[in-house]
């Protein structure tokens, strides 16, 4: 029973109990007084007759004595029972004997019925006072149900007794009166307490049903998001705590699903935050559309969502979803504006394993985690590999904001050769980070991290700065290529700062390379585009990198207008196992290059047999292990002294200052 029923029930019971004890305190004092009352009368009507009795009867001295009415006597024996309520009475002598029966006239006394059964005749004769009592007839023979018995003394002369004279009174007729007389005062006094006490009492339910009320309000409202209209996370919490009592709800086996919007902060930017309300209301609308009668749902908080739901496979899970995802994002109007917005959503199934709800929270937020970093606008369900992967994640992450924080990220420079010359024609700039104990982590793991943070393009303009000021001292022959990552894209401040950075190291922006991947401009926005054109118009070098790995689309090359074209390691690696074919596609890829006016440069060459082949092919620029390993900055010096060496470079006064 809940508590709200059981404070109910106990007023009600309190309720009934005050009426029971006010009818039953009314009946016991009407009882009482009621037969006070009857008692009362009986006794002034038994001593009224009694004295009438007494000073009427012709001779009673006489009568007293023998016990044998005269005809006058028997008369008035007779219209005395027939008058009134005195059904009986009996003369006792002086000695306390019975000497007459008013009913029994005619009967000589019988030996046994003269003696004071009751001994209140003697008693009177002794004391001189009068004794009365009420008496239930129900039970007796020739009884009316209610009489009274009155002993009253016979006066003689001088103040002697002479005798008892005991009157019996039927008072059936006097108490059916009073009780009926008293029932109506009952009824009156009833009343006017129901009135005196009934109505401030219902009053006092009336108000505390109120409190009740207002308490139940502030209770749903404590637990329950007004703005997605959906339990908040205390209420989602008590609702689990609640369920897993019953035995019919199994946690384990439901599934826990975390949604998370995508880029709330640009819709809130963006429209607005009433815009931003209304889109969490969409969301929490749309899910709750989506839902069966048992499943749970609860807004944790800012644009977060979980959702506790049964079902029988992992295919209903998906198709749950997938149902979700499609309504949230539908487009939501808001005040003139249409708002599209995604959700990625985190998936534990429950397995039957047992687990508490926050280890099932932590493994599905994983999950939401791994869908937000592979892309958002997606689902994923926890595996015990991603959980790994997070928290090497989680590690890397630390990796970058302490290495930003303490200077730990370096730009390595591997040389890019001329094929034919095999004389160095530039670096590619390429980040190294180390952790807090000098591990490295590799750019392909900690880049998509930094991005996922939000850090790349800190990062990246570092990069940037770096590189170009590195190569403001190397001979004015050597180009320097930076890769960049999409994320660079977004604000429109790179070109800008591309400018500024050549601007302020005196570097002629020819000399710089930028290299994309095709990834990029597979969002082919009239951004991305104009950023290419003009970093272009700068003067600036573009490269499509890692070419062959993405969709490698023919139009991206002579859309985007690229000047150089880096063919990705994988090919080169294919030389080794499938040397015929690989050598095809190289052969085509360089052809459509060169048709297209782009430079062409092979990846990862790090054998001479490979070499000869992209020698033979005509590509235009190598690098890779076999030419030079990337290197920190403190070993170029050298490496431009040993190209002095080889007698590939005059000595310059740029590598003198390197030197130096
Ligand atoms: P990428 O731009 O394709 O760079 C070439 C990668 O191939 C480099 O890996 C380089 O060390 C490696 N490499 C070069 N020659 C050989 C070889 O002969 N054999 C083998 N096995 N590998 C070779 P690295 O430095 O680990 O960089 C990996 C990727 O990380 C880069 O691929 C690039 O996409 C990204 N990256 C590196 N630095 C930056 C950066 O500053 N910004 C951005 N956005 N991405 C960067
Ligand atoms: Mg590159
Ligand atoms: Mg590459």
């Amino acid at each position: 029973m809940g508590e709200k029923m059981k404070k109910r029930t106990g007023l009600f019971a309190g309720a009934i109990m005050f009426v029971l004890t006010m009818v039953l305190g009314v009946h016991l004092g009407i009882k009482y007084t009621v037969d006070y009352a009857v008692g009362s009368d009986a006794t002034r009507k038994a001593l009224n007759w009694s004295s009438y009795l007494i000073t009427r009867m012709p001779d009673l001295p006489t009568l007293i004595e023998t016990g044998r009415p005269n005809k006058q006597q028997i008369q008035k024996i007779q219209t005395t029972s027939e008058v009134g309520d005195v059904f009986r009475f009996k003369l006792f002598n002086a000695s306390g004997n019975l000497v007459l029966i008013s009913d029994e006239l005619a009967k000589n006394l019988e030996a046994g019925a003269r003696g004071d059964h009751s001994g209140k005749a003697a008693k009177v004769l002794s004391t001189g006072k009068n004794q009365v009592s009420l008496n239930d007839g129900t039970k007796k023979k020739n009884r009316p149900d209610l009489y009274v018995e009155a002993y009253v003394p016979v006066m003689g002369q001088a103040g002697k007794i002479l005798g008892v004279v005991e009157v019996y009174l039927d008072q059936t007729a006097t108490s059916v009166l009073f009780h009926r007389l008293f029932n109506l005062l009952a009824i009156a006094i009833a009343a006017v307490l129901a009135f005196a006490f009934g109505l401030p009492y219902l009053a006092f339910l009336k108000k505390n049903q109120q409190e009740q009320q207002s308490r139940n309000k502030a209770n749903y409202l404590a637990k329950f998001d007004q703005l997605a209209k959906v339990l908040n996370r205390s209420g989602l919490m008590e609702q689990l705590r609640t369920r897993g009592l019953k035995s019919d709800f199994d946690l384990s086996k439901a599934s826990v699903i975390f949604f998370d919007a995508d880029h709330f902060k640009t819709i809130n930017d963006t429209f607005g935050h009433k815009a931003g309300d209304a889109f969490l209301t969409h969301i929490g609308q749309s899910i709750t559309e989506s839902l069966e009668a048992d499943d749970l749902v609860g807004r944790l908080g800012g644009d977060e969502f979980l959702v506790v739901a049964s079902r029988e496979t992992v295919e209903d899970i998906h198709a749950l979803v997938e149902k979700i995802q499609s309504r949230v994002s539908s487009p939501l109007r808001f005040e003139g504006s249409t708002i599209i917005g995604h959700l990625s959503i985190g998936i534990h199934m429950g397995d039957g394993e047992e687990m508490s709800i926050e280890d099932r929270m932590q493994k599905a937020d994983v999950a939401l985690y791994q869908a937000k970093f592979e892309g958002r606008n997606t689902y994923r369900t926890f595996t015990h590999e991603m959980q790994v992967n997070a928290l090497r994640r989680r590690t890397v992450e630390a990796a970058i904001l302490s290495g930003l924080e303490e200077d730990r990220f370096e730009v390595y420079y591997q040389p890019l050769l001329h094929q034919k010359s095999k004389q160095c024609a530039g670096f590619e700039a390429l980040l190294r980070l180390k952790d807090k104990d000098g591990n490295s982590i590799t750019p392909t793991e900690f880049i998509p991290v930094a991005e996922s943070m939000g850090q790349i393009c800190t990062i990246g303009s570092w990069v940037l700065k770096t590189a170009i000021e590195a190569v403001a001292s190397w001979p004015s022959d050597y180009f320097i290529s930076v890769n960049l990552s999409a994320r660079q894209f977004d604000d429109g401040s790179l070109v800008p700062l591309v400018t500024r950075i050549l601007k302020e190291a005196n570097v002629d922006p020819t000399r710089l390379e930028l290299e994309v991947t095709e990834s990029l401009l597979m969002d082919n926005t009239d951004s991305i585009s104009a950023q290419l054109e003009s970093l272009r118009e700068l003067g600036v070098k573009l490269s499509l990198d890692d070419f062959g790995t993405g969709y490698s689309s023919l139009g991206y090359l002579w859309q985007f207008g690229f000047d150089k074209l880096k063919i990705d390691r994988s090919f080169i690696l294919g030389l080794d196992h499938n040397t015929e074919k690989a050598s095809e596609i190289l052969d085509t890829i360089i052809l459509l290059g060169h048709r297209l006016d782009m430079t062409v440069t092979a990846e990862g060459i790090e054998t001479e047999f490979q070499e000869k082949i992209l020698s033979d092919l005509e590509c235009d620029h190598f690098q890779g292990f076999l030419f030079g390993r990337p290197m920190p900055a403190s070993e170029l010096a050298p490496y431009f002294l040993s190209l002095i060496d080889r007698g590939e470079k005059e000595q310059s006064e740029e590598i003198i200052a390197h030197q130096a």
